[in-house]
């Protein structure tokens, strides 16, 4: 491509609202516009490495045996009525209405769609299982849009969606998935890593995120310097033992082991959902029995929260006979990791219990709120603290150590959330109905290309990988009025993109300086420099990342530039 005729508006200054190095350089080399706050135009040499990073995916999924379809972003409210996710979703959710007053969503994620579909077309086993994907513009409206393209309200994301008759293939799938992200991160030269991540109440192993390394991620990640452990913090268990209740809290004495009694059981009994629900535990105080069931309450008060856990408590006239004396719950518990949270929660329900506070009902069964800070004084449990640097790992291998990641995916096993809440069923091999079990699988398509350039860039501009690099070639006629280069250059043009090379030819008539400028902060991995010597043949060959640049005669810069 001639850069005189293209469209690549380059900036000298920095501007004022870019904090992050990716965010600067993408405006400045006119890769990326803001339209709006936290959506944004691609410019053309965005919209190349777009389409790089997206065929990469696109390989990489089909290899995986997922199939390619494109849904909707316009979702009618009724879907996510049946999920019930539009009521829990939060302001995050881009909500309009059309010109009949009926809701709408622009979607965010496309569980409710495709769950919907799949639901109305696959009726029997034979069809399963199925992962299909799209490349599809997300609406999610953040709190606080920032760093240009890493947290848009608009943007580009690669979903797939898996549908299974068994936990087997599930898994089977995940794993492929899993494989197929690190590739993808992998061809896009990046240094990441992938994570153990929060799933609330799903359990940590069944969900992984995948985090670029980086000082300006959002999220921190303890991992091993010794063995592959690694996790979101927010995940890492919690170190400190929990030790001090007892001197304020009646002795606990756990009688049932929550595999003895089965989260199916007690949430059978207690009539709540099961989905939600982490552990159940039954514990003797005196001579009184307290079951408990704790639940990840990951949407509290309409906003998304980490680790809050709800409890449902209740007294039992005895482990066998469950009849239900009294029933109360607590809410909002901290972020403080699952095993302690559910901990806490037990001692608060014997509390509640037999001192009869936090929010007790006997009668009617209420739930009720209980805020820790609130209702308890909670000074006793000061002690638990998030792992740290320096703590042995978890899995018993080597030191922790904390490095911050930007994470650019995200593979979760759903279970049967979706398809139990709408209804996605099939006939097994015996004509029963069954429920399907589904797995879903994200990338941050545009985001990945901002921690690519945060990844990579240097004081002088992008330096993009080759198999994401907007072009492969940034050719440079230093003067356009000398024919001799003008001739040469021209020459290689044509010749350099007949070899197979995508190049952009700077044609402009500006300023030796201005084009070595815009090339070094538009980042092509090499650039051929047509320059003094062109009557010899000789052209200068840079690398952009190493910055190593030699002189080679023409016949040898195919050869050289491969
Ligand atoms: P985050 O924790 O950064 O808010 P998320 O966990 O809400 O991300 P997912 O629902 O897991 O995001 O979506 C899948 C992928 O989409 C994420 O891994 C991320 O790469 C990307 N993504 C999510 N939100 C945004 C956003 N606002 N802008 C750009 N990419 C995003
Ligand atoms: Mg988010
Ligand atoms: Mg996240
Ligand atoms: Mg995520």
């Amino acid at each position: 491509m001639r850069q005189s005729q293209s469209f690549i508006p380059t900036l000298r200054e920095i501007p004022a609202d870019a904090e992050v190095k990716s965010h600067q350089l993408l405006l400045r080399a006119g890769f990326i516009r803001q339209s709006a706050s936290g959506v944004y135009t691609f410019l053309p040499l965005g919209q190349r490495v777009l389409q790089k990073v997206e065929a990469i995916i696109r390989e990489e999924m089909n290899r995986a045996g997922a199939i390619e379809l494109l849904m909707p972003a316009l979702q009618q409210a009724e879907l996510w009525q049946e999920s019930g996710r539009w009521y829990s979703y939060g302001p995050e959710l881009m909500r309009l209405k059309d010109r009949h007053e009926r809701d709408f969503a622009l979607g965010p994620t496309h569980e409710e769609v495709i769950t919907a579909l799949v639901r109305d077309e696959v009726r029997t086993y034979k069809k399963l299982p199925l992962t299909l994907y799209q490349i599809q513009t997300k609406f999610r409206d953040e709190k606080r849009p920032r760093f240009g393209l890493l947290r848009g309200r608009e943007f580009i994301m690669k979903d797939a969606y898996s549908f299974h008759t068994s936990k087997e293939s599930l898994d089977d799938v995940y794993n492929k998935m899993y494989e197929a992200y690190s590739n993808i991160f992998r061809r896009c030269g990046l240094n990441f890593r992938a994570v153990i991540a929060d799933s609330g109440a799903i359990g940590g192993k069944d969900t992984h995120e995948f985090m670029v390394l980086s000082e300006i991620g959002e999220d921190t990640i303890a991992y091993s310097d010794a063995s592959d452990y690694a996790a979101n913090i927010e995940m890492a268990p919690v170190v400190t033992t929990y030790e001090k209740s007892e001197e304020l809290l009646r002795p606990l004495e756990k009688v049932h082991t929550p595999e003895q009694k089965t989260i199916e059981e007690v949430s059978a009994f207690l009539q709540v959902s099961k989905e939600k629900c982490i552990k159940s535990l039954l514990f003797k105080v005196d001579d009184r029995y307290v079951l408990v069931l704790v639940r990840g309450d990951h949407e509290a008060n309409d906003v998304k929260v980490k680790n809050v856990f709800e409890a449902s408590i209740v007294e039992l006239a005895s482990p066998e006979e469950t009849k239900e004396v009294m029933r109360c719950s607590i809410g909002s518990l901290g972020p403080i990791g699952v095993d302690e949270s559910v901990t806490v929660i037990a001692d608060y329900a014997v509390q509640a219990i037999v001192n009869g506070v936090c929010g007790a009902n006997e009668e009617g069964y209420h739930y009720v709120g209980v805020n820790p800070d609130r209702d308890f004084n909670v000074s006793q449990y000061t002690d638990l603290r998030f792992i740290q640097e320096g703590d042995p790992s978890p899995d018993g291998k080597g030191t922790i150590r904390f490095a911050r990641g930007i994470e650019v995916g995200h593979v979760f096993k759903l279970g049967t959330r979706y398809s139990e809440a709408m209804n996605a069923t099939y006939l097994d091999e015996n004509g029963r109905i069954q429920t399907m079990i589904m797995g879903c699988y994200g990338i941050g398509v545009s985001r990945l290309l901002a921690a690519i350039a945060e990844q990579f860039g240097d004081e002088n501009g992008l330096v993009w990988p080759a198999a994401v690099a907007p072009f492969h070639v940034h050719l440079i006629l230093v003067n356009q009025k000398a024919d001799e280069q003008r001739e040469l250059a021209e020459e290689w043009y044509e010749k350099l993109g007949q070899a197979g090379f995508e190049v952009l030819y700077d044609d402009r008539p500006e300023r030796p300086g201005v084009k070595f400028a815009d090339s070094d902060l538009i980042g092509i991995p090499v650039r051929v420099t047509v320059g003094k010597r062109a009557s010899e043949g000789i052209v200068e060959v840079k690398v952009r990342q190493t910055r190593e640049s030699m002189e080679v005669h023409v016949n040898e810069l195919v050869e050289t530039v491969k």
